[in-house]
Parts: structure tokens; C-alpha cells; sequence
């Protein structure tokens, strides 16, 4: 294992945050996973903790067949941020941006660089295409904050990988995925082995996430360079270790071994693996997914379970002024499944209650709320 510390620029004088990545095993292929990029979701920390243990075990073993990274603090900024003893790892205090959008599209100068140097080699072109990555990022002007520093060090850690995964939680949640409808082919054993119970796709949600900033530009390439031939050589995803409070060793355990048995279909890690589970859940566009609102302030009572089955027309919560005794029930608009609840229980004006995974397309622009 080799540890690799990147200290990030902009740190107050006198401090110093650095971002710390663990490298194991070697070989042509590349694996990234990092956690807990939005510093107060730990269920993925938790899960990078196994995750690291296992990966020291399976290396010294001698059955790592090629490169896994692993971040378990993707958000040293982040992890700091107590204010008045609630944990606020979700907006950098700074900046007040959301620590996972906005991160650098490459496209646009990947494409300047690459005319007239790509051809029918599909594997020589994912190696030009790598190089004119790095060398992108490397030629952007100086970090203009310690933020800014974050988020090039982590795209220029992930950028060359063929598997990102992005470990993030919901406040309430179901096991899920979100990825571009071009990679689920690829993700689908990882979502059967997770027990995932909703996979949402998209091919560009808004907002510049990390998963997003890793895989698309494959796909603009291949618009632009038609006559080439470019595989989507970077396969991303983000997936929702549940919610918040689901940091439980033995659950996060298994996920961990559920991660390393999708690493070995992947032919990171040699071995007997159990077999992915044959059944999957269906994925269904993130444009389906009912976002559902309050209309009125007030404290907030759950009419359903996470993980529900609801049609259109049952109730999903309620929501009573004390003072004025307005009640209303906001219900499903869709049939679907209840994937995520908010975790606060007095209604916010703007701030979604609940989710619902429905499988036509009811919203469109920018699908990613901050
Ligand atoms: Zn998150």
C-alpha cells in the first residue's frame, strides 16, 4: 500500500489540510473509490474503513490484479465544519457551495487538444485521451481557493481511472445508484450485489457532479469525434449508502465485501467471489423521480416507510401548523418507490420531504436540487 498526501493550497497560515489517497495492488486497470465527499455522510467512510482493511489483507495476498485507490475523507474542508455542535459537511462554510457540483468539465479543452490525434485504435485513444485529461487540469489557472484546490487534486486522482465510485448517503434512504444510462450495463452486477433497491439515470443532471465530471466527457468525445473510435473507458457512479445514520458496523461490512466481489467481476481482484445475485432491481430515470414539498410550514408526520411501493394518490406525509391547526397531506404523483425521506421534521420552505422513483420522465432542466 502506498499513501499519497496532497496538501491543498489556501489553508488559513499556521494550518494545513491535506487530501490523503491509499494505493493498492498494480496492474493495467484502475479502480477509485472515494467517501464521504459531502464530509457529514460517513456511512461511506465506514464502508472505505472496511474497504481499506480488506484491500491490505487481498494485496498482501497477492491477488490484486490491478490499481485500487481508495479515498475514505474526500472532504478535508468539510470534516471540520461544526457549527454549535451540529455537523454541516454538505456547503463549505467559505463559499456556501455545495462541496459536490461544479466541478471542472473538461470537454471543451480535451476537445482542442484532441483534433486530429485520435483514430481506430480504441485503445490508443483512451491513453491520448488520458494524457490530454491530465494535462487539462494541469494547465488550469492557479486554485483560486482551498475548494477550488479540492476539487481539481480529487478529478485529477479519479480522471484516468476505468471504475469511479463515488460514495456518498440521503438523509433517509434506500441502498441506490445513480450513474449515466450509457454505464448501467457496467453497474449492474454492483447494484445487484448492493441490493440496491432504486437505480436512477441521467445523463446530465446539472450541477457539474463528481460522478458526472469523470464519465461524461467520454461520451461528448464520441460526439465529436464520431469517426474515432473512444469506448466509455471511465464507468462512474455514485451510490447512496443509505441514509445518515446507517454507519452499523455489520451492515457497512457487507457492503464493503459487496464492493470487492464487484472489483473481482471487474478483474481487480483474483479469487472465488460469490456470484452476483441474478436479481437486480429495474433503473428508471432520475427525470421520474417525484421530488415531494410542503405547502405550508409546519411539523411533518410520515405516512409511509422508507422503501415503499406507493401509487398515485397515496399519502406520503402530513403537515399541521400548531398555531392555526392547517393540516394538508402531500401525496405521491407517481407510482413508485419511496427511495428517500428528508431527516427534519418541520417543514422547510424549498426543501424536499420526500422522493419518489417513478419510470416516465415528469421533470427536466436541471435534476440535481443542491
Ligand atoms: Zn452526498
Amino acid at each position: 500500500m502506498q499513501q499519497i498526501d496532497h496538501v491543498l493550497p489556501w489553508s488559513a497560515c499556521g494550518t494545513q489540510r491535506t487530501l490523503r489517497l491509499f494505493r493498492f495492488g498494480s496492474g493495467p486497470r484502475k479502480a477509485y473509490i472515494q467517501a464521504s465527499l459531502h464530509a457529514d455522510e460517513l456511512p461511506g467512510m465506514r464502508v472505505a474503513v472496511e474497504l481499506k482493511r480488506r484491500l491490505g489483507e487481498l494485496e498482501a495476498q497477492g491477488r490484486l490484479s490491478g490499481v485500487i485507490e481508495l479515498v475514505p475523507l474526500a472532504n478535508p474542508i468539510g470534516i471540520g465544519q461544526m457549527f454549535q455542535a451540529t455537523h454541516q459537511g454538505r456547503f463549505e462554510f467559505n463559499s456556501g457551495k455545495n462541496f459536490n457540483r461544479d466541478f471542472p468539465p473538461l470537454t471543451e479543452a480535451l476537445v482542442a487538444r484532441l483534433e486530429g490525434q485520435l483514430g481506430s485504435d480504441g485503445a490508443a485513444n483512451v491513453a491520448t485521451i488520458r494524457r490530454a485529461m491530465a494535462a487539462a487540469l494541469a494547465e488550469l489557472p492557479a486554485a483560486r481557493s482551498e475548494l477550488d484546490g479540492l476539487r481539481r487534486v480529487l478529478l485529477q486522482s479519479a480522471c484516468d481511472a476505468d471504475l469511479v465510485l463515488d460514495l456518498h448517503c440521503d438523509f433517509e434512504s434506500v441502498m441506490l445508484l445513480y450513474a449515466l444510462p450509457q454505464n448501467w450495463p457496467s453497474l449492474r452486477s454492483l447494484a445487484a450485489r448492493l441490493g440496491a433497491e432504486a437505480v436512477l439515470l441521467a445523463e446530465d443532471a446539472g450541477g457539474d457532479a463528481f460522478d458526472e465530471a469523470c464519465a461524461v466527457p467520454w461520451l461528448r468525445l464520441r460526439e465529436y469525434f464520431p469517426e474515432a473510435e473512444i469506448p466509455l473507458a471511465c464507468v462512474a457512479t455514485t451510490v447512496e449508502l443509505r441514509g445518515m445514520a446507517d454507519t452499523g458496523r455489520e451492515q457497512c461490512q457487507a457492503s464493503a465485501e459487496q464492493i470487492l466481489g464487484y472489483l473481482a467481476d471487474q478483474g481487480l481482484i483474483s479469487g472465488d467471489w460469490p456470484e452476483a445475485p441474478s436479481q437486480c432491481c429495474v433503473a428508471t430515470p432520475f427525470a421520474g423521480a417525484q421530488y415531494a414539498y410542503a405547502e405550508h410550514p409546519g411539523v411533518v408526520s410520515y405516512l409511509q416507510p422508507l422503501g415503499a411501493w406507493v401509487s398515485a394518490g397515496d399519502p406520503l406525509f402530513e403537515v399541521i401548523d400548531p398555531l392555526s391547526d392547517r393540516h394538508s397531506v402531500v401525496r405521491a404523483s407517481i407510482d413508485g418507490i419511496l427511495y428517500a425521506r428528508e431527516r427534519l421534521r418541520f417543514a422547510q420552505p424549498g426543501l424536499w420531504l420526500a422522493k419518489v422513483a417513478g419510470t416516465t420522465p415528469i421533470r427536466h432542466g436541471r435534476l440535481l436540487t443542491d
